[in-house]
C-alpha cells in the first residue's frame, strides 16, 4: 500500500528512498551533513513549520530563502487562489506578466527589462548565455563557495549542497563544459586580477553571489562590489549579481540596494515568485534587447510567467513594500543573533556569528569567515550537534554549515524567545561533548 497522511515517518522515509533518489527531491533536505533522518513537513504558517506526527518547529529556513513574509501569508493565498480560478496556464500574454516586470523594474535599480523563468538556475544559465552573447567571448568567472544553480558549467567549486556531499565537482559533467569557468576566491581581489590579466580579452562576464549565502552568510568586504563593478567594465565584460537569495532579502533592492553597485544583469529567484517557482533575470535594455525574439540569443519556457506564480510574485512584493518592512525584519534578525551571540558566549562554545540584514549564519570556528576557504575549515561535527539539539528543542536550523538561516516577518517576540532559550541549551549540550 502506498503511503498516506497517517503513515508513520520512518515508513514514509524508507519509502521515499525506494521511489527518489535519497528520499528528497533536492539533495540538503535528506539531513546528510548533519546526520539522522529529514522531517517530513505537513503544514506551515507564519514562522512555524508542523509534522506530519505533529510537531512544531520555528522556522529559520524559510523554505531556504523565499518566504521573507512568513509561510501561508493570506495575501499570497488569496492571490493565487483567485488566479486559479481563471485558470492555471494559458500559453499566452497576461497582464500580470507586464505588472510583475513593472514592478520588478521599479524595485530593482539596475533592471530596465526583465524575462521570467522558472527558476534561480534558469535564471543564471541564461543570463550567462546572455553575457556570452552579447561580448561575443566564451570565459565566465565565478567564485569558490557560490553556488549558481546547477547548470553544468557553473558546477565547479560551488559550495554548500556540492560541498556538503564532499563532491568537488559532479560526474556527469564534462571537462570540455567547464573549461571556460574561471573560479576566484570572494573578497580576493588579487584572485579577479589575476584571472583578468590572463583571460581578459576572453572573459564574457563574472557572476557573484553579492552576500554570499551558499558558503553560510559571507558579507561583501568594504569595496569589493565596487572593485567588481570597475574591473569588469575596464575590460569589457559584464557584471553578472546572482540575487536570487539577496533580491527582496537584503533590501528591497536586494544587493545592489543596499550597497549602491549596480551590475549589468541580475538574476532573481525565491522570494520574487513568493514561494511558487519562479526566476527571472533582467538588466540593461540594450542588452536584454538580445533575448529571443527582440534578438537572437535563444531562451524560452512553457511555463514561464504562469498565471499562478505571477500572482504569488506580485503579491509578495507588494506586501513587501509597505513602509517600514525591513526595518522591522533588521530589528527581529537582529535580536536572534543576540541570542545566538549570548547564549554562545555563556556557554564558552567558539562561533562566528555573519549576519547581513534578515540572513545569518553561525559558523562554528575562532576565525572570521571571509569566503569559502575559512567556511570550509569549521568544525561542521560541532554544528550538526548544534542543529539536533535546535531540532529537539523545536527550532529548524538549515540541516548543513554553509547555509544562511532566513528569518521573516513572522517572526515575533515568542519565536526570538524560544530560540534564544533553546539555543542557550543548545551551546551547553554543543560544550559537553
Ligand atoms: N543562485 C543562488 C544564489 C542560489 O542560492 C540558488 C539556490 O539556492 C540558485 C541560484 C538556484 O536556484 P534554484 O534552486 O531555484 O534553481
Amino acid at each position: 500500500m502506498g503511503a498516506t497522511a497517517t503513515t508513520a515517518p520512518e515508513q514514509l522515509w524508507r519509502e521515499a528512498q525506494q521511489l527518489i533518489p535519497g528520499g528528497v527531491n533536492s539533495p540538503v533536505r535528506a539531513f546528510k551533513s548533519v546526520g539522522g533522518e529529514p522531517v517530513f513537513i505537513e503544514r506551515a504558517e507564519g514562522a512555524w513549520l508542523e509534522s506530519i506526527d505533529g510537531r512544531k518547529f520555528v522556522d529559520l529556513i524559510g523554505a531556504w530563502g523565499p518566504m521573507i513574509l512568513g509561510h501561508a501569508h493570506p495575501g499570497i493565498v488569496a492571490a493565487v487562489n483567485a488566479a486559479a480560478a481563471k485558470g492555471f496556464a494559458f500559453g499566452a500574454p497576461t497582464s500580470a506578466e507586464v505588472r510583475m516586470a513593472r514592478t520588478i523594474a521599479d524595485l530593482v535599480p539596475s533592471i530596465e527589462m526583465v524575462r521570467l523563468v522558472n527558476s534561480g538556475t534558469e535564471a543564471t544559465m541564461s543570463a550567462l548565455r546572455l553575457a556570452r552573447a552579447y561580448t561575443g567571448r566564451d570565459k565566465i568567472i565565478k567564485f569558490s563557495g557560490c553556488y549558481h544553480g546547477h547548470a553544468d558549467f557553473l558546477l565547479v567549486r560551488a559550495g554548500s549542497g556540492v560541498a556538503t556531499l564532499g563532491l568537488p565537482d559532479s560526474p556527469g559533467v564534462p571537462a570540455s563544459v567547464t573549461a571556460n569557468t574561471l573560479v576566484a576566491d570572494f573578497n580576493d581581489e588579487e584572485s579577479v586580477r589575476v584571472l583578468f590579466q590572463e583571460h581578459g580579452a576572453d572573459i564574457a562576464g563574472l557572476i557573484v553571489e553579492p552576500v554570499v549565502g551558499n558558503s553560510g552568510t559571507v558579507a561583501p568586504a568594504p569595496g569589493f562590489l565596487e572593485f567588481l563593478r570597475e574591473i569588469t567594465r575596464a575590460h569589457g565584460a559584464l557584471l553578472i549579481f546572482d540575487e536570487v537569495m539577496t533580491g527582496f532579502r537584503v533590501s528591497l533592492g536586494g544587493a545592489q540596494g543596499r550597497f549602491g553597485v549596480l551590475p549589468d544583469l541580475t538574476c532573481l529567484g525565491k522570494i520574487v515568485g513568493g514561494g511558487v517557482p519562479v526566476g527571472a533575470y533582467g538588466g540593461r535594455s540594450d542588452i536584454m534587447s538580445l533575448v529571443a525574439p527582440a534578438g537572437p540569443m535563444y531562451q524560452a519556457g512553457t511555463m514561464s510567467g504562469n498565471p499562478l506564480a505571477t500572482a504569488a510574485g506580485l503579491a509578495a512584493l507588494e506586501a513587501l513594500r509597505a513602509p517600514g518592512v525591513y526595518e522591522r525584519l533588521e530589528v527581529t534578525s537582529a535580536a536572534i543573533e543576540a541570542g545566538f551571540r549570548e547564549a554562545a558566549a555563556s556557554t564558552g562554545v567558539p562561533v562566528v556569528i555573519n549576519r547581513v540584514g534578515s540572513m545569518m549564519t553561525v559558523f562554528f570556528t575562532r576565525e572570521s569567515v571571509t569566503g569559502w576557504p575559512s567556511a570550509d575549515r569549521c568544525d561542521r561535527a560541532a554544528y550538526g550537534a548544534f542543529f539536533h539539539a535546535m531540532l529537539a528543542r523545536g527550532v529548524y536550523l538549515p540541516p548543513a554549515q554553509f547555509e544562511a538561516c532566513f528569518v521573516s516577518l513572522a517572526h515575533g517576540e515568542m519565536e526570538i524567545d524560544i530560540i534564544r532559550k533553546a539555543a542557550k541549551e543548545s551551546f551547553e549540550e554543543v560544550a559537553k561533548r
